[in-house]
């Protein structure tokens, strides 16, 4: 049996940040544990290798919603990181923060601590920005922030595009105003990838032992206080001080549930003892859903182009290992533009991924014909779903219900961004470029056939949240409520998902949620 002072379950984005910075402790010990192997893949470390690593057999957990009533029943595909990184192993790399309202409101809701001057300096600890440092940006942290390394020409017109709306060029999406168009910044350094692995677990530490291949089955309560975790095939590792939950919003809350954390009736149906009645969680799920449009390009601008060429591939690859600049350094959008839509909105509420090339999905193969994508997302969805056991295997995937577009101002929000997608091809900027609309092509006309769109076409853009909402589930100082000696710090706190890509939030929720437990160490040893 195995012990440490700090146990971590989950080596993502958060569950590295939390283990590095407990290992900064003078004298702690810690374990992290993850389900997932080494990060050994090199398609792990080429930004653009997340169109091959999201859906990989052993990368990805590979989940997959319920039949969605608002998407005529179709299940949506869910990737998960299943390697050290977790999801920021074989996510798109955009690093966008969210809006500082967000955290205002996680503060209005009662969470203290949790405004944006709180949280502001946790952003700004675990950033290393190449444009250097200043009040709201970070030099020197773990995480690379760099700008897009390719500007290539599709994109600079869709900013184009952006501006001839009459949208204000945005240099920076994480200054001041998120509004406004412009490219986007990325999780990398020098070109390749910077997860949150590469970001936190490099150079290893003595005194933090990180265990892959090592999923955690059930959190070990005894009199109302979590001591440890058994993992794999029945391995223990106990915890002197605290455990900490950083498996993302869908494993964070199963695993819950699997321990006998959750609500009594659902726990009592699966046939799991309950040892404390705590219905939140699982509740409270959001994501972001996109929805995207396809054109076909009058000339070989996009990266279909290279990629269908022997010739293309050789000289991009060629590119990448010399200057690691060129496709293979693309994130999941090259440009982006953060718009206001519903009358009603103080702030932007909804995004915009420019992607210079098409497929007919995210990570699926590139279309033969020259073409680009135009994603939106809403950013601040009402609609609430649900992770609930499916077996009481631990090995058995959770019962994910997203719900999308349940709500009307979601279905309004979503057909007003899809019309804001037609005008943007409509500008003297874009036009030059289309030969036509592919998807969703002119036969989808009107609200109704916007809609119609979103619902037959429409996906996730990998941003699930909220299933251990803080306030609810845990407090907010991340302490699970109820049960002593476990805090959960992962996207799963989130009360409401932030207005953008959430890696970036959940490394700040590891880089709090480690600093908390500091503090009350500390408190506790001077009490
Ligand atoms: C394909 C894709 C593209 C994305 N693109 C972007 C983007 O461009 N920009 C952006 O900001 N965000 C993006 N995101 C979202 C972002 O990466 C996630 O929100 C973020 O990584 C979630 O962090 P987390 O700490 O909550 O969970 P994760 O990073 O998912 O970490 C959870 C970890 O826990 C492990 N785990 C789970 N269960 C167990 C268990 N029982 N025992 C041990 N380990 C366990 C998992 O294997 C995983 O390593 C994307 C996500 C995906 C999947």
């Amino acid at each position: 049996m195995r012990e440490a002072d700090y146990v971590v379950v989950g080596a993502g984005s958060a569950g590295c940040a939390v283990a590095a910075r407990l290992a900064e402790i003078p004298g702690a010990t810690v374990v992290l544990l993850e389900a997932g192997g080494r990060a050994r893949n090199p398609w792990l470390h080429i930004p653009i290798g997340y169109a091959k690593t999201m859906y990989h057999p052993t990368l990805s957990w590979n989940l997959k919603t319920a039949g969605e009533p608002e998407l005529h029943g179709r299940q949506v595909n869910w990737p998960r990181g299943r390697v050290l990184g977790g999801s920021s192993a074989i996510n798109g790399l955009i690093y966008i923060r969210g809006q500082a309202a967000d955290y205002d409101h996680w503060r209005q809701l009662g969470c203290t601590g949790w405004s944006f001057e709180d949280v502001l300096p946790y952003f700004r600890a675990a950033e290393d920005n190449e444009r250097g440092e200043d009040a709201l940006h970070g030099q020197g942290g773990p995480l690379a922030v760099s700008d897009m390394r390719d500007r290539n020409p599709i994109s600079a017109a869709f900013i184009e595009a952006g501006q001839q709306l009459g949208f204000a060029y945005n240099d920076d999406f994480n200054g001041p105003e998120q509004e406004g168009v412009g490219w986007f910044q990325v999780t990398a350094r020098n070109g390749l990838r910077c997860s949150s692995a590469t970001a936190y677990l490099k150079p290893a530490r003595p005194n933090l032992t990180v265990l892959p291949n090592a999923p955690a089955r059930r959190l070990i309560i005894e009199g109302g206080r979590c001591v440890g975790v058994e993992y794999a095939d029945g391995q223990v590792v106990r915890a002197r001080r605290e455990v900490v939950l950083s498996g993302g919003a869908i494993h964070s809350p199963q695993l819950l549930m699997l321990s006998g954390i959750g609500d009594g009736a659902h726990l009592q149906a699966m046939g799991i003892e309950t040892r404390h009645h705590l219905p939140g969680v699982g509740r409270n799920l959001q994501d972001h859903f996109q929805a995207r449009m396809v054109f076909r390009a009058n000339a070989p601008v996009t990266f279909n182009d290279v990629a269908n060429s022997l010739w293309g591939k050789l000289r991009t690859g060629m590119e990448f290992a010399l200057k690691r600049t060129g496709p293979l350094t693309f994130s999941a959008g090259t440009a982006g533009l953060f718009a206001r839509v519903m009358p009603q909105s103080a702030t932007p509420d909804v995004q915009f991924h420019f992607i210079p090339f098409s497929a007919d999905g995210p990570g699926k193969g590139l279309h033969k014909f020259s073409g680009f994508t135009m994603s939106v997302c809403q950013l601040r969805p009402e609609s609430r779903g649900t992770i609930t056991l499916a077996s009481p295997d631990p090995t058995a995937q959770a019962h994910i219900q997203a719900n999308y577009l349940s709500e009307k101002f979601d279905r309004d929000c979503m057909v007003a961004g899809l019309h804001l997608t037609r005008k943007l091809a409509a500008t003297p900027a874009l036009a030059r470029w289309i030969a036509a609309e592919h998807l969703p092509g002119p036969a989808a006309q009107g609200d109704a056939g916007m809609l119609e769109h979103a619902r037959a076409q429409g996906t996730t853009i990998f941003h699930p949240s909220g299933t251990c909402r803080m306030g609810d589930v845990v407090d907010e100082r991340l302490r699970l409520r109820g049960i002593e000696g476990l805090r959960v710090a992962d996207a799963s706190i989130m009360p409401t998902v932030v207005s953008g890509n959430t890696n970036a939030a959940c490394i700040m929720i590891g880089e709090k949620c480690a600093a908390m437990m500091r503090e009350d160490a500390q408190q506790r040893m001077a009490a």
